[in-house]
Parts: C-alpha cells; structure tokens; sequence
C-alpha cells in the first residue's frame, strides 16, 4: 500500500518519458517513503505507452493507465487521481519541466501537515517572451475575477494529501480547470518556490489558440463576472443614451437644428448591434458549457489498468 503515487499525464512523450523516470526512480529510492507511480496513457499516438509498459516490467512501482482516447490533462489527470487508493498523491508533468527533485521538499511539508503542496514558478526557462506575457496577464485577471483565490503563476505540479484527493474526488464536473479545483478544495495549502525547466524532449501540446480556450474555461468556471459585465455595460450605454438624446433634443429645440442623421444613427447602430452580439456569446459560453454537463457523460473511458506489478 503506497503512501505516495506519482501521478504522471503523457501524451505523445515516448521520446523523453525515460529519463523522465531515470530521475524520478532516483529521486523516489532517496526517500523514506513508500512510493508508486502511476502513468497516464492520455490516448498517445506514438509508442509511449510501449514505453510506459516497458518502465513498468522493469520497476515494481510503477503502474499503468491507458485513457481509451485523447481526452486532455485536465481530464488525464483526474483519471490518474482517481486511480490512487491510498495515500497522497503529487502531480507532475511528463516533461521534466517539474523537477522531480522537489518532491521530498513536498514530502516534508506533508508530513508537517500541509494537505496541498504546490509548486509556484519564479522562472520559467525556455518559454518565450510571449507566452510568458500572456500567462502572467491571465494570472492577473483570474485573481480578480475568481471566487476562489487561485495562486499566480502556479501549474499542476503538487502534492494532495488524502482528504485533499477525497475532497477533489467529489467534484465531477466536466469542466476541469484542474489548478482551480485544486484550490477550492482549500485546506492547508502551502506554495513551495522553483525554477521551472524547458522542455527536456518532445513538444508542447499547447498553442495560443488552444491556451485561449483554456483561459475562458477557466473563467467562465470559476466567475460569472463576465455575465455581469452586460448588465453594466448595458446601463452605461443607456445613460450615454439619455444625455445624448438631451443634447439632440435641446439643439433641435432651442435652434431648430434640422439633424444630419446618418453617420451618428449608423455608428449607433452598430455599435449596439456589436455589443448585444458580444453579450449574447458571453451567455452562449456558459450556456454551452451548461449543455456539456448536462449530458451527463463520463468524464474518461478506461482502455486499461494495470496495477504495480509487485
Ligand atoms: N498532456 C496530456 N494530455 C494532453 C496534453 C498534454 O496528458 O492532451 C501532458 C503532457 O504529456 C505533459 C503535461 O501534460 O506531461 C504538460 O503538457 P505540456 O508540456 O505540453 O504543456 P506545457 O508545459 O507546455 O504547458
Ligand atoms: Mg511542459
């Protein structure tokens, strides 16, 4: 029975998922703590998984879970949480971008009786100008908008004391924005500052369009603030209305002004008819994400499961 489990997501990350383990292993037999990990086949289409199979014939620790497709983290990493029984458990990425070297720091404020543990970035080496810019600006808007406070500049590598994974186990809802989830649970958090790599091998699966997408995800799941936002935006409009119907009205009254209308009524018209758009695809995405849940379909599909061989 594992105190810990790893839990490592990977997808298409054959080319660097043993030395990824290499430095885990190491790390892992200098501490004094009874350790598993658990690989996460998020529907690879390369030979990672083969790899995963081989790591696992070679060390008792290691177990596999093969997703029966695609489903993203998000989603990789709830089916590998929700595979760890026993114990605490620390998210890490496939990549070495997390050092496995900070686990035992990790470990330590565990067994000081912190529940979630969580790494926070002060550098991030190898990421570029742009991508840096726009993560730092979405940390900066989620922190205004969230109801739930979530740390800046802080990714999934944790580690989840048990009744923190208990507590994450009862939220299912379909859509994941995993760093929040970890937040909400709450508890004793404690942030733990380091280095972030580059990539040690392979490529990231993200790019501006798909991080877009996860930006509003993550929004719209932990604020309705842009719901508001219409409500407000609708009243200012309407209050420019009144005074700019006072100023017509007294020019057309006090000097007879015939109006030259049509310039302003079509920058009017479009201008409303631009903002009633955009109000309505603010609703469209929450009613979309409203329609997703209530289908109610599974969260992942199992291929298969293979527990530590020992
Ligand atoms: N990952 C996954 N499913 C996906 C995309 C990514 O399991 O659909 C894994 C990936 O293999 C890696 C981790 O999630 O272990 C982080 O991905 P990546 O390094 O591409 O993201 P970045 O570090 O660039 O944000
Ligand atoms: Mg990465």
């Amino acid at each position: 029975m594992p105190e810990l489990t790893v839990v490592v997501p990977a997808y298409n990350e054959s080319e660097g998922l043993r030395d990824f383990h290499a430095r885990l292993a190491a790390v892992l037999d200098g501490m004094n703590v009874e350790s598993a990990v658990l690989y996460v086949d998020d529907g690879s289409r390369d030979d990672t998984y083969a790899v995963m199979c081989a790591l696992r014939e070679a060390d008792a620790r290691v177990s596999t879970l093969k997703l029966a497709r695609n489903f993203g983290k998000e989603l990789a990493l709830t089916a590998g949480l929700d595979h760890v029984e026993t114990g605490a458990a620390v998210v890490i990425d496939a990549d070495l971008q997390d050092p496995p070297e900070l686990i035992p720091t990790f470990v330590q404020h565990w067994r000081e009786g912190y529940d979630v543990i969580y790494g926070t970035r002060a550098s991030r080496a190898g990421e570029t100008g742009l991508k840096k810019a726009t993560s730092a600006g979405f940390y900066r808007v989620m922190e205004r908008l969230s109801s739930t406070p979530i740390p800046r500049d802080t990714g999934d590598f944790r580690l989840l004391s048990r009744r923190a994974l208990d507590a994450l186990s009862q939220v299912r809802e379909r859509q994941r924005f995993m760093k929040g989830l970890f937040t909400w649970v709450g508890y004793r958090q404690l942030p733990v500052v380091y280095h972030r790599d580059p990539r040690h091998a392979g490529q990231t699966k993200w790019n501006y369009w798909k991080l877009w997408n996860f930006a509003i995800d993550g929004i719209t799941s932990f604020s309705g603030a842009p719901l508001k936002l219409a409500t407000y935006i609708g009243l200012a409009t309407a209050l420019l209305a009144f005074v700019a119907a006072l100023w017509v009205f007294g020019k057309a009254l006090l000097f007879g002004d015939p109006v030259r209308g049509y310039p302003s009524l079509m920058v009017v018209v479009l201008f409303l008819g631009g903002m009633q758009l955009m109000a309505l695809g603010v609703i469209g995405e929450y009613l979309g994400r409203l329609y997703v849940e209530a289908k109610q379909r599974p969260l992942y599909l199992v291929d298969e499961y293979h527990p530590p061989q020992g």
